[in-house]
């Protein structure tokens, strides 16, 4: 098994109160999955993706990684790990600002201990493979949102890891380079890449091939993906009252304007 969590918690203290973001998580993934992560805000989405990426520690419970217990690892132990093993995409992008996208997309390199020459190499090939070979030298304030995720992605990629987390990647895009990034995560999901994307658009979901739904730190749903409908209709349904609540003040609104309506027509 790739990644394995063991009734997995992760409980915050605030004061007297104990927030239960993750409440004893239990779940296998397999290499070459594609996984989406649903769930309404605040269900524990990014705290599952920080602590099945091994930046954040459990509470409680065992994680797994190629079937090695990788729980009591150190700081170090696991900062390791995560070079290797794990890439990351953010939905704030999260490159050096005054950095070129060469050099933000090597710098796992740097840390992996790999020479200059095979890191700018590598990271030439990376930015390559995403479209972006002739913005080498483009710093990201020089790059559009849609390429600067794109280069986030090849910094993701540099290591070969694993495992690809990605926390709502399309969420700050317009919806043509989202759709570039869903086309890119499709692409490496069928080279064989693991992902693990939280997303809150039913459409962005459908790409992926297995939904697991959060709601307050436990898995509520975990299914194969068939369609966008059927994902969109479970959304709602876990999301419940707030939903329920938002769809009444619509309908409410809508019942008011037809009623303005039918007074102009009756003006008239
Ligand atoms: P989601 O990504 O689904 O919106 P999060 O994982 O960010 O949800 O948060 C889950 C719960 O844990 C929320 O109630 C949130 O307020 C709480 N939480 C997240 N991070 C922290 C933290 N560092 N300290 C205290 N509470 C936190
Ligand atoms: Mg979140």
């Amino acid at each position: 098994m790739l990644l394995k969590l063991k009734s997995v918690s992760k409980h915050y203290q605030m004061g007297e109160t104990t927030i239960k973001a993750l409440n004893e998580v239990t779940l296998s993934i397999k290499e070459g999955e594609f996984i989406a992560i649903m769930g309404p805000s605040g269900s524990g989405k990014s705290t599952f993706l920080q602590v099945a990426s091994i930046l954040a520690q459990p509470t409680a419970g065992e994680i797994f990684i190629k079937d090695k217990d990788v729980t009591q690892y150190d700081e170090v132990e696991r900062s390791r790990l995560r070079n290797k093993e794990i890439g990351f995409i953010f939905q704030q992008f999260n490159l050096l600002p005054r950095t070129s996208a060469l050099d933000n997309v090597a710098l796992p390199l740097v840390y992996a201990k790999v020479g200059t020459k095979e890191r700018d190499e590598r990271a030439k090939a990376m930015l390559n493979k995403v479209g972006l070979g002739d913005r080498i030298k483009n710093t990201p304030a020089q790059l559009s949102g849609g390429q600067q995720q794109r280069v986030a992605v090849a910094r993701a990629l540099i290591n070969n890891p694993s495992i690809i987390f990605a926390d709502e990647p399309a969420g700050n895009l317009d919806s043509k380079s989202g759709e570039e990034i869903k086309r890119l995560l499709i692409d490496l999901n069928k080279e064989g890449k693991t992902i693990i994307m939280v997303t809150h658009e039913p459409d962005d979901a459908a790409i992926a091939k297995r939904l697991i739904m959060f709601k307050d730190g436990v898995i509520v749903d975990d299914s194969k993906i068939k369609g966008g409908k059927e994902i969109a209709a479970k959304s709602e349904k876990v999301a419940g009252n707030g939903e329920k609540v938002k769809a009444q003040l619509k309908s409410k609104k809508n019942k008011v304007e037809k009623l303005k309506r039918t007074k102009n027509k009756l003006k008239k």
